[in-house]
Order: structure tokens, then C-alpha cells, then sequence
């Protein structure tokens, strides 16, 4: 699975919604940002893009 995140648009720890969300822990933080750590754990299952405020979140199998 490829998680990619448009730091254009990502809010990062003042938001955090996809890290807190997703089931296999895929994100992570580094600094003030939300980075994608695990995406071999990813599940497909769309939480993250469903919920996130700024569309900033990107999930392709
Ligand atoms: S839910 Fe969206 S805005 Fe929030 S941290 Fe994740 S990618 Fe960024
Ligand atoms: S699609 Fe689901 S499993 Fe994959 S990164 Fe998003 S929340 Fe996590």
C-alpha cells in the first residue's frame, strides 16, 4: 500500500486524526509532523482519508 500525506495541507500534531485512527498504527510523528512509519501495515481500510479535515491523506493499493 502506498500512504502518502500533502504537507501543503497536513496540520500535523495539531491535528493527528489518521494516527489516532488507524488500526495498524501506519503513522507516526517526527517533530511536529504526522510521518508515514508502517505503510506495509496499512489495511486499506479508508479510515484515515475518511476522516481527515484537510484531504491531506492519500491511500492507493
Ligand atoms: S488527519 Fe489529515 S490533517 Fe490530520 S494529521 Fe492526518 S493527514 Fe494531517
Ligand atoms: S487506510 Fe486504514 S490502515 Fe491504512 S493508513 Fe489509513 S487508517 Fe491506517
Amino acid at each position: 500500500m502506498v500512504v502518502e500525506i500533502d504537507y501543503n495541507n497536513c496540520d500535523g500534531i495539531d491535528c493527528s486524526g489518521c494516527k489516532d485512527a488507524c488500526p495498524t498504527d501506519v503513522f507516526g510523528v517526527e517533530g511536529s509532523k504526522i510521518v508515514v512509519s508502517n505503510a506495509d501495515e496499512c489495511t486499506f481500510c479508508m479510515m484515515c482519508e475518511d476522516l481527515c479535515p484537510a484531504d491531506a491523506v492519500k491511500v492507493k493499493n
